[in-house]
């Protein structure tokens, strides 16, 4: 059987659907009315394990590919993470958060957990478009991989927005709007790839360690905030093992 000849369509609608993807973390939150704190803390608990696995994923593939450009992905997202943390309106910033009526330090917690993930996921996008150029079958895996792991990241990004008194409605949009640059970056990714192919593992290091900066600076921390590390704890590494189970049945 011949392969079948990708098209920008292809890359088009895979990227398209790991965005779609972010919004399905909304889905738990569909089943209770009222959010209790075991509820924040085993939610939190669970999207921080599931993270974790997602990113040991990202930074094998990477590793695969080069350590050294590994380790200069993961440098540039731990510059990023500090510079939006600097660029955010600190602490004592009434403004901003009054007119969303939101104490300051919880509209700050919104803002830096969007910004960290809707920034991210332009390195998500480079990976989804250069691997659909690589090698049969690689656009796929690194697309599935993605649209898996954008769950987790939507139900965190909901954590942090549903008891702050966002709707359901807006919040799954807002999670499908962090996962936009995936589209955006992976076309011209896909039509570039020899330009592009050098960065993924830069990019998938990048993204790791975004994702490692929310699990332990913004997930664990909220989780142990609800519930005791007893139940935290084993919860995050049951959900990190679930998340590698799955990549490897993948
Ligand atoms: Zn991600």
């Amino acid at each position: 059987m011949p392969p079948i000849e990708i098209t920008l369509w292809h890359v088009l609608i895979a990227s398209g659907l790991t965005a779609l993807c972010t919004g399905l973390g909304i889905v738990p939150f569909l089943f209770v009315d009222r959010i209790s704190d075991r509820f924040l803390g085993i939610g939190n608990s669970l999207a921080a394990g599931l993270m974790m696995g997602a990113s040991i994923g990202l930074i094998f593939e990477a590793h695969l590919i080069s350590d050294m450009k590994l380790a200069i992905g993961l440098a540039i997202g731990a510059a990023m993470i500090v510079a939006t943390r600097a660029l955010l309106p600190d602490d004592h910033d009434e403004e901003e958060s009054l007119t969303l009526g939101l104490e300051s330090a919880s509209f700050r917690k919104m803002l830096m957990i969007m910004a960290v993930m809707t920034a991210h996921s332009f390195a998500e996008g480079i990976g989804v478009g250069v691997s659909f150029g690589g090698r049969e079958g690689f656009g796929e895996l690194i697309s599935s991989a993605i649209a898996i792991h954008n769950i987790p990241e939507g139900i965190a990004i909901a954590l942090v927005m549903i008891p702050r008194g966002v709707s359901k409605m807006k919040t799954t949009l807002w999670s499908i709007f962090s996962s936009l640059p995936q589209p955006l970056m992976a076309v011209p990714a896909f039509l570039f790839v020899l330009v592009f192919e050098p960065l993924l593992p830069i990019g998938l290091g990048l993204a790791a360690g975004a994702m490692i900066y929310m699990v332990f600076v913004e997930l664990m921390p909220e989780a142990l905030e609800h519930v005791k590390a007893q139940a935290a704890i084993p919860v995050c590494l049951l959900a990190t093992a679930a998340m590698l189970a799955f990549q490897w049945l993948l």
